[in-house]
């Protein structure tokens, strides 16, 4: 079997996009080399400002911010035979045709034979990109559209020429999906291909219904951010983040290669003037710190056409949209449609209007209804695609009501709604997606999706409304489950648990129901994965179910509630069999102990780790610190010095910090994941690579370690530590009340007032944890912390 191997990549372009795509690469593993033009100071002078720069962009780029060095600067001028090495060349320079293809000119000979060379243009036609190549090169050329900011947005477009082979489309949508972790969407070679085009022309749209309904840009972001399904920045500041001058950029694309006859809705692609005026006197948004929104200080300002000038902002939406929007799919647009008030009107204008828009255009950018819905998902944050939402509302009941509006002459154009929206098998099946597929208008089909064996890592992949695609918590085998936990197999092998509380709390039902699946695991399974399919591991302890607890039986009782979570993460870890936690989002508080004392960890991308307890005022109570000191002593015997104190200060601080990891490999860093464990760059494959690791460590004939007694720092390293805090406390850096938990946690992992090197186990320093822990909870201070984080979710300093 021949295998597209990606060993070498090169990124042409050290933009805001070329640069951030190859920070996407060094945090995937792939080696990079970053090409811009030669800089006038130094050759790579261009390139190696950009890399600096990703150490400090929000969001962060990178995972590790030092990981930025791994990339290697490259210019036109002296370096274009690194290329030849790279397996694909993504070119990301300014987007202007001319440019790109002077570029591709000049790399053309020093690009290797296999290379497959792809175009980040965000609209431009691909085709008419790849004439500027040799012919033996073409077959191997293609567009591979990123979203700003590549680490988070997880849609990439891919698009073919008719001259792409299709194993090359084929190759690189198993590495952008498996490698990068995308989810690929391939676009048909028209303007701004779909995302941009569905999105780019809704934003137009909007902006003529919010002149149409003379609404403000801080009420419609209101109405149009999360409470109408869609990215919590909503349209304008969405816009200044974007950048304005790159929406202009989009919007010239589509005024400068459509027209009336290829576009009905061509006459709304003016740009606004609110849009001009901005761009005009610089304001581009969030890089000039001003767009249609500016901050003042900590004051809010919009932009008001008629005055010319910043005003301020903050309205909000009249209430009675909001219950509208939480209403059923079909109710929620007839009350719209129905509504007197301007708010109302215009958000049931927007929803017409991209569902005509999509209607429309399906045929001619897309293969099928539900790369339309997903590009918007994954492109633009949205919860639902248009069509899926038309679906939800009653497919014939909404093309109805967008056929009357466009007969009245109230939407955009006068183009109908196309033939097959009303009669065929998309009428009789009552919407564009079904079980066996979604509507391909050109074929007149319901089309599957694309079977690539890269697809088969995803064991429950997204899939849009109507597809009925399986649900991971109905599917396999339920070995028992209650409100709290299912416990459950996919292959009769590897036995899975998934926590269902809110926000996965950590409740006795949890912990009961962990330690009865490890006993079931033990008994009949190759070991056990703790995955739960929503992007959540587990926010920690559950405070919540403590509380009753707590009020009947005092902290006695509560000590009985921590040795229980203890008992659990000694039991995950000593099981016979692989306990294998499959991390994603957060993994807080006991949620990161318990990932901890698995024998292995696989962690998505995007996962959060860290010990935070101390921003409730407690410490890790469920073997946190047992960990924090087992690990420094393990490491320590490992080196040559053998002294304890300097592997114990990192995980000291990070749990006296409570610091959060803000990707797996930083919480690699924190010590939360070990050099073993597996970083997963698409979480869909966690579930698959969990089962996998659990196999394979026990096909390697899985034994759990030796309960070890190990070495701690004593009173000695607990003097040292101690000095350092009351330096922070009297130099005004910390409370007392944090010197005080800072002090206990100390305690503990050095194993408190004992000789340093003495030998202690895991149950000694758990039952310092547990005195610690029981010790804060009756402190006023802490309380008022605990009190304060369940009331309003925030943490209180005090
Ligand atoms: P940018 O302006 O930040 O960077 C463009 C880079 O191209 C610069 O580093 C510049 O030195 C280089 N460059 C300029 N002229 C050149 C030339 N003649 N030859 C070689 N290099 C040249 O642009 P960007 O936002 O990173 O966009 C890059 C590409 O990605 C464009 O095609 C754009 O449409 C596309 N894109 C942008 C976004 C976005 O949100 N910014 C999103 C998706 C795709």
């Amino acid at each position: 079997m021949s295998r597209f191997l990606v060993k070498k990549v090169a990124v042409l372009g050290a933009g805001v996009m070329g640069a951030q795509i190859a920070a996407h690469l060094v945090n995937v593993k792939v080696p990079v080399v970053l090409f811009d033009l030669p800089g006038k100071d130094s050759p790579n002078g261009i390139v190696t400002k950009a890399i600096e720069g990703l150490k400090k962009l929000k969001p962060a780029p990178l995972g590790v911010a030092s990981d930025a060095e791994l990339i290697q600067a490259a210019n036109y001028e002296q370096h274009l035979d690194l290329l030849k090495d790279c397996d694909l060349i993504i070119e990301a320079i300014a987007e202007r045709m001319d440019w790109k293809r002077d570029l591709y000119q000049k790399i053309a000979p020093h690009i290797g034979a296999h290379t497959i060379v792809a175009s980040n243009t965000s609209g431009l036609s691909i085709t008419q990109l790849s004439e500027a190549l040799p012919e033996a090169l073409r077959p191997r050329f293609c567009g591979i559209h990123f979203f700003n900011p590549p680490r988070y947005m997880t849609l990439v477009e891919l698009i073919a020429t008719p001259a792409t082979q299709p194993h090359i489309l084929d190759d690189l949508e198993t590495f952008v999906t498996s490698g990068l972790g995308k989810n690929v969407v391939r676009a048909k070679d028209t303007p701004n291909f779909i995302a941009n085009r569905i999105g780019i022309a809704g934003m137009l749209a909007t902006m003529k219904e919010v002149e149409n309904f003379g609404l403000t840009p801080d009420v419609v972001d209101d109405l149009t951010g999360k409470k109408l399904g869609r990215a919590s920045s909503g349209t304008f500041r969405t816009a200044d983040v974007v950048g304005l001058d790159t929406m202009a950029h989009v919007i010239k694309t589509l005024q400068d290669t459509l027209s009336a006859q290829t576009d009905p809705f061509y006459s709304s692609f003016a740009t606004p003037l609110v849009l001009k005026t901005l761009l005009d006197k610089g304001h581009l948004g969030q890089k000039t710190k001003a767009g249609f929104f500016k901050k003042v200080g900590r004051d809010i300002q919009r932009f008001d056409l008629s005055e010319g000038d910043y005003v301020p902002a903050g309205a909000k939406a009249d209430e009675v949209y909001g219950r509208m929007l939480k209403k059923p799919a079909a109710e929620r647009l007839k009350l719209l449609r129905n509504s007197e008030g301007a708010q109302g009107q215009f958000l049931w204008a927007i929803l017409r209007n991209s569902f005509h828009y999509a209607a429309i255009h399906l045929a001619s950018i897309a293969d099928t209804a539900r790369d339309v819905d997903f590009a918007m998902r994954f492109g633009f944050g949205m919860k639902q695609g248009p069509f899926e939402l038309w679906q939800d509302a009653g497919w014939l009941e909404v093309a109805k009501m967008v056929q009357e509006d466009i007969d009245a002459g109230k939407a955009l154009c006068a183009a109908p709604l196309p033939d097959w929206v009303f009669k065929g098998p998309v009428a009789d099946a009552g919407g564009v997606h079904t079980s066996q597929g979604s509507w391909n208008p050109s074929t007149q089909q319901f089309e599957g999706k694309r079977e690539l064996p890269v697809y088969a890592r995803q064991h429950f992949p997204q899939d849009v409304l109507g597809a009925h695609a399986p649900q991971a918590m109905k599917s396999g085998t339920t070995l028992f489950e209650n409100s709290a936990l299912r416990v459950w197999t996919l292959d009769g092998e590897v036995l899975i648990a998934s926590i269902k509380t809110k926000m996965h709390a950590i409740s006795p039902d949890v912990t009961e129901g962990l330690m009865q699946a490890v006993d079931l695991a033990e008994k009949n399974y190759q070991g056990l994965v703790i995955w739960s399919p929503d992007e959540m591991f587990s926010a920690g302890a559950d405070l919540q179910s403590m509380l009753p607890a707590f009020m009947v039986g005092g902290v006695g009782m509560i000590e009985g509630v921590e040795a229980e979570l203890q008992n659990l993460m000694l039991r995950l870890r000593y099981a016979s069999v692989p306990t294998v936690a499959a991390v994603q989002g957060l993994a807080l508080g006991g949620g990161c102990e318990m990932a901890v004392y698995c024998a292995k960890r696989v962690a998505a991308m995007e996962s959060y780790i860290g010990l935070v307890e101390v921003g409730v005022g407690l410490v890790p109570g469920a073997g946190g610190l047992t960990y924090i000191a087992r690990r420094a002593a393990e490491n320590a015997a490992a080196s040559t010095g053998k002294d304890i104190l300097p592997f114990l200060t990192e995980g000291f601080t990070a749990a006296a910090m409570a610091k959060v990891g803000t990707s797996a490999l930083e919480s690699r860093k924190l010590g939360y994941l070990l050099e073993s464990d597996v970083v997963v760059p698409h979480k869909d494959e966690l579930l698959f690579v969990a089962i996998n690791e659990v196999r394979s460590m026990s096909a390697s004939g899985y034994r759990p370690p030796h309960p070890r007694q190990f070495a701690v720092a004593g009173r000695s390293g607990l003097a040292t530590i101690k000095g350092q805090l009351v330096n922070m406390r009297d130099g005004g850096f910390i409370s007392a009340h944090d010197f005080h938990i800072a002090s206990l946690i100390a305690n503990v992992v050095t194993g408190g007032d004992i000789n340093d090197g003495t030998l202690v186990n895991e149950a000694y320093l758990m039952t310092l944890e547990r005195k610690a822990f029981c010790a804060l909870l009756t402190h006023p201070k802490t309380q008022a912390r605990i009190m304060a984080m369940m009331n309003t979710g925030k943490p209180l300093r005090n």
